[in-house]
């Protein structure tokens, strides 16, 4: 037989505060890697799953593996995403407490598999009654649905989730499942109308024009060939081999009708999809006044009769932007770079609140509905991007980031509390653990009036010569002297040559990140022009007539920014979180080919650094490396010691103070509480494996 300690070489450990060198990030990796050579893609930190990304089929998820991990103590079995789902269901159970399960890393590290994997395990494992069965179809349709309409073929993940996601699952008193709900967070809109080269659209577009019907398509006015329609044309990627646009669209079909559309609603939201990429298509001459026009009316009369609006009109506001002066409204007209994008603007509103209304309409297919399961309890996903750090980072990158450094923060919050409990309920004295707390940077994005977000919006709102130049240069101004703020301005007035002119610097938790200024204006504006909202009040188009309203028209108050309203919901997503006990996945990718058995060491690395992972071990490791329930770990070493062999018949904390003192602990070595052991070394507890195994 193997022994312990040769098993421990080949396999490395599968918790990571069982290391021996515990801040020497190289033993942190190399025991990631001997794992993962193994297939071992999950370790532990503590509580913490960390999972590698296999990029190959592992059959570990199979319905024995689901019954292996049900019902069975965390520590007892190997490392699974069962565990964490498992034990987060077991705590909702016994402790009435609500839970959530927080999934983090960067794209294609496997986030969105393993939300759908957690998933799939409550659905099989959970208790089930009629009404339950469709509730537990309609949430694991909602996934190839949302997944259509927001994901989409990236350079990094052949299905790159383009929007943020929380997931409440809903569980009645007998623990299954009888609703749920979604949040989504910052819809990458841009991509409607621009993809990068070797990058796709959203998938629902393919998927439409490959799958459609013929006489769909006729409806539709569209033509079975992505390459003819700009907005599809620009990333030169129609196929991806990963990906069967033709199946993926009859599963969409299928979904759509599980979660309750009607074929007159399916119709309505194809119509506008269909609309899109008609908009795409609209071409613009210039007259020799320089004024836009367009050249083709085919694809006005699509979209007249698909928006149900008039073509007329449209063009009009396609082409015009309308002011008031000496209180006249005035239509003046748009030279041919304004109206490519007021018209790409109009794609992106339509898209995004499409994509918005989609969600509303599949929480309304969740909700719950009968008063006997007011009793409710929760266990929240949330699927959302990891930190970005690319060449070239822009307004989505700092949202992106924020977003990280405010989960960083309740990280923070609730793991460096949750010890402290843990030790206060055992009764052992707390160590404070050093650790560097983020919320200065949170609050350097954040705060009222002199944060980064603040001095945006401000620059957005002010009339005249506002510029992504002259924000820049207000936040020197503002926020010049912070400790985490850096730009090419050096305090002695010399200008610091590494930096661009036009960039700024946040030093983040994880690490330092420039990011460009150019367009940071637009994009938090996302503005659309007053009279194409009005054409999309008038819509016909019953989808679209909820997602435009005609209050947006009246209301004097100007909508709030794309920053200010991504700082809001980010502020309700921390309210909903802290309020639940939470599990942590921490998902990181191999390599950027997406091949299976490759294991980039430079990428880990990184990954390692910007996931926060050791920091997370440090703290983790401060106390007590180790801890166990008296039962359990009398029940794993009694046979160790004579007087525990083979039963021990008095209290559980005398047998195990008993079996540790035969087996020679030192007393700095470990502490009893009142229900656990707590060790404080690994070797102790190896010395202990080892002898089991003589
Ligand atoms: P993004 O941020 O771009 O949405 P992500 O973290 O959600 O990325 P996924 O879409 O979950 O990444 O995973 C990318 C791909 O990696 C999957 O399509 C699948 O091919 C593979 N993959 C991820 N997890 C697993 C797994 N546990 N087993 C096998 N393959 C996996
Ligand atoms: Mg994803």
């Amino acid at each position: 037989m193997e022994s312990a300690l040769t098993a421990r070489d080949r396999v490395g450990v599968q918790d990571f505060v069982l290391l021996e060198n515990h801040t020497s990030e190289a033993a942190f990796i190399e025991n990631l890697r001997k794992r993962f050579k193994e297939n071992l893609i999950y370790t532990y930190i503590g509580s913490v799953l960390v999972s590698v990304n296999p990029y190959k089929d592992l059959e570990i998820y199979t319905k024995n593996h689901m019954e292996r991990y049900r019902g069975v103590n965390f520590y007892e079995v190997s490392p699974h995403l069962y565990a964490v789902s498992d034990n987060s269901y077991r705590s909702m159970r016994t402790e009435r407490k609500d839970q959530c399960i927080l999934i983090s890393g960067e794209s294609g590290a496997g986030k969105t598999e393993a939300s759908k994997k957690i998933l799939q395990y409550y659905a099989v494992t959970c208790p089930a009654s009629e009404h339950v069965q469709t509730i537990k179809d309609r949430l694991l349709q909602s996934n190839p649905v949302l997944e259509a309409f927001g994901n989409a073929k990236t350079l990094r993940n052949d299905n790159s989730s383009r929007f943020g996601k929380y997931m409440d699952i809903q569980f009645d008193f007998k623990g299954a499942p009888v609703g749920g709900h979604i949040i989504n967070y910052l819809l990458e809109k841009s991509r409607v109308v621009h993809q990068n080269h070797g990058e796709r659209n959203f998938h629902i577009f393919y998927q439409l024009i490959e799958g459609g019907e013929e006489d769909l398509l006729r409806r539709l006015g569209l033509e079975r060939n992505p390459q003819q329609y700009q907005y599809l044309v620009k990333g030169n990627c129609p196929k991806v081999s990963s990906i069967n646009d033709r199946s993926d669209w009859k599963v969409v079909r299928k979904a759509l009708t599980v979660i309750g559309f009607s074929e007159d609603e399916v119709e309505e939201l194809l119509n506008i999809i269909a609309s899109v990429l008609h908009l795409g298509n609209v071409q613009y001459g210039g007259e020799d006044s320089g004024n836009a026009c367009i050249t083709s009316d085919t694809q006005i009369k699509y979209l007249a009769r698909l928006l149900g609006v008039n073509g007329t009109v449209l063009t009009e506001a396609l082409t015009h932007k309308k002011i008031i002066a000496k209180g006249e409204e005035l239509m003046s007209p748009l030279n041919l770079e304004q109206a490519s994008s007021a018209r790409d603007a109009l794609s992106k509103a339509v898209y995004g609140r499409t994509f918005t209304w989609l969600v509303n309409k599949i929480n309304a297919s969740l909700a719950y509905t009968d008063d006997s399961y007011k009793n409710w309890s929760v266990i929240g996903l949330l699927d959302i991007y990891g930190f970005e750090v690319f060449q070239n980072n822009s307004f989505e990158q700092f949202c992106i980031n924020y977003c990280n450094e405010k989960l960083q923060q309740l990280f923070i919050e609730l793991t460096l509390k949750s010890e402290q409990e843990e030790y206060e309920a055992e009764g052992i004295t707390w160590e404070p653990v050093q650790y560097f707390n983020n919320k200065i940077i949170c609050d350097l994005v954040e705060e009222k009036f002199k944060g980064i977000i603040s001095i945006l919006d401000e620059e957005c709102l002010r009339p005249g010569d506002a510029s992504d130049i002259t924000f820049l240069e207000k936040l020197e101004d503002t926020v010049g002297g912070h400790p985490h703020f850096v730009t090419h301005k050096l305090a002695d007035g010399k200008t610091r040559k590494v930096m661009g002119r036009d960039e700024f610097r946040l030093l983040h938790y994880a690490g330092e990140v420039n990011y460009n200024v150019n367009g940071f204006l637009d994009k938090n504006n996302d503005l659309l022009f007053r009279n194409l909202k009005e054409v999309m009040c008038m819509s016909e188009n019953k989808i679209l007539n909820q997602c435009f309203d005609r209050e947006e028209l009246t209301d004097k108050k100007r909508p709030d920014t794309a920053a200010t309203q991504f700082k809001a919901s980010l502020a309700k997503l921390m309210e909903i979180l802290m309020s639940k006990e939470p599990s942590y996945i921490r998902c990181i990718k191999p390599n950027d080919s997406k091949q299976a058995g490759r294991f980039d060491e430079v990428l880990i690395r990184h990954q390692v650094k910007y996931l926060g992972l050791m920091e997370n071990l440090r703290v983790r490791r401060a106390g007590f490396a180790y801890r166990r329930r008296y039962e359990v770990f009398l029940q794993r070493y009694k046979s160790l010691c004579p007087d525990t062999w083979p039963n021990w018949r008095g209290k559980l904390a005398d047998g195990v103070a008993t079996l540790v003192k035969h087996l020679g602990y030192k007393p700095e070595e470990y502490k009893l509480g009142r229900s656990k052991i707590f060790i404080r070394f690994p070797k102790t507890l190896f010395a202990t494996e080892d002898a089991l195994e003589t």
